[in-house]
């Protein structure tokens, strides 16, 4: 007996070092970047008008700290049943090879999945909801802290998933490191409160069976549907899944809600179409060009000319005409935001915003583009589907917003 308390007594300490220290790093990395690409773009994928409450995060990392510690409870108890042989943590590699690594650890994820869907729904009971589940539901609209914001009792349920797994399932230590990392990453995109999934994790698409920050969002603003975990198959089998899902993931990440949203790549915003200086010295497109010739951005806010950049081969993109051309004061707009404050009294028309455009092996042109409305610089890819179109892809990290840009040409022909 004494020895059991030993063993389990000296596994604790590290056991609660990761199982707090992980939390902490995914919750801090998931908060630092929504903060970074916050104008960015990300504010244009927010899910729910309302903020987070006051106190709120502060509530959530407290709760989610106690969590850890329970987990770490259970989870030193791994530690006496490896010493005892009632569980196996094989520690040498080639005893089963990386195929068994791999298939163990995915079938750890849909095990954990079905466990956390059928808890879940149960904790959802109005038996059992405010002592189990009532603590997680605080937060209506989550922040990354509330990734293991739980009641006691939950956090029992959950902390216990992985010894009763390990009981039927031999794993390798590493694949249930690559469990750790990979469930509380999922966990804190899924609390993200802004979608952090591209477009391709939309219903229909290639990775469109995993949850997204969408999907988990719905469940705490509407308290029921969507109860799975990472994947969407229970929901989906059961008729859980929320009836909005497909419509609101998509209405998120569509380029269109990036040409009508705040972020948008060039020139300051306006409504409607067609400006009257399209007929002011627009030159027609010539087609073999690549992107070479004037282009209108979303709304006709700014005219940009793509041409040659003096002597280079590559391509270069300049403001020519600004729908909103003056400030308040009606001096000239100026590039205010920015980030040198030497550079914010040049005006915007006559900026270059489009530099060292080059051909890629995939047929499109690849560059920087600076984005007056933030001030920032992405890299950025152009394309010409059809003669009277350009997209512009510009991308910090995952987050990609997509714009079409219209011929001046075609423009100036409708005019006609
Ligand atoms: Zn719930
Ligand atoms: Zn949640």
């Amino acid at each position: 007996m004494n020895e059991l308390w030993h063993v389990y007594l000296s596994a604790w300490p590290t056991v609660w070092a990761m199982d707090t220290g992980r939390y902490l790093v995914a919750a801090t990395l998931m908060a630092t970047i929504l903060a970074l690409f916050w104008r960015a773009g990300l504010a244009r994928r927010k899910l729910q008008p309302r903020d987070p409450a006051q106190g709120q995060r502060r509530r959530e990392l407290l709760a989610s700290l106690r969590t850890a510690f329970i987990f770490s409870l259970l989870g030193a108890v791994v530690a006496v049943g490896d010493h005892q042989g009632w569980i196996t943590i094989y520690k040498d590699f080639r005893q089963a090879g990386p195929l068994y690594l791999v298939l163990s650890l995915a079938l750890l994820l849909v095990v954990h999945d079905t466990y956390f869907y059928w808890a879940h729904r149960a904790m959802h009971h109005r038996r059992l909801f405010a002592l189990f589940h009532r603590t997680h539901h605080l937060s209506r609209t989550p922040t990354p802290w509330a990734a293991y914001s739980f009641a006691i009792p939950e956090a029992i349920v959950h902390g216990a998933f992985v010894p009763l797994f390990l009981l039927v399932v031999p794993m390798h230590g590493i694949g249930l490191l690559a469990f750790g990392i990979v469930q509380i990453l999922r966990n804190v995109m899924g609390h993200a409160g802004a979608e952090v999934h591209s477009a391709a994790f939309g219903p229909g698409r290639w990775l469109g069976w995993n949850n997204t920050t969408t999907h988990h969002d719905l469940h705490h603003e509407a308290g029921r549907y969507n109860y799975g975990l990472y994947f969407r198959w229970w929901d989906k089998l059961m008729g859980t899944e929320h009836p909005d899902y497909r419509r609101k993931f998509e209405a998120t990440v569509s380029p269109a809600s990036a040409a009508t949203a705040p972020g948008r790549a060039i020139a300051r915003a306006i409504t409607c179409v067609v400006a009257g200086g399209i007929l002011l010295g627009v030159d027609p497109v010539h087609a073999q060009e690549g992107p070479v010739g004037r282009w209108v951005t979303p709304g006709a806010s700014a005219i940009v000319e793509i041409a040659p950049c003096g002597g280079a081969p590559d391509l270069c993109g300049t403001i020519r005409w600004l729908w909103d051309n003056v400030d308040d004061k009606g001096r000239p707009r100026g590039d205010d935001r920015n980030s040198d404050p030497s550079l914010r009294s040049r005006p915007l028309v006559g900026l270059s915003i489009l530099s060292g455009l080059a051909r890629t092996a995939g047929g499109g042109w690849e560059g920087r583009i600076y984005n007056p409305e933030d001030g920032q610089t992405y890299r950025a890819t152009v394309r010409r589907p059809t003669a009277d179109t350009l997209t512009i892809e510009g991308c910090v990290l995952f987050i990609c917003q997509k714009q079409v840009w219209r011929s001046a040409g075609a423009l100036a022909a409708a005019l006609r």
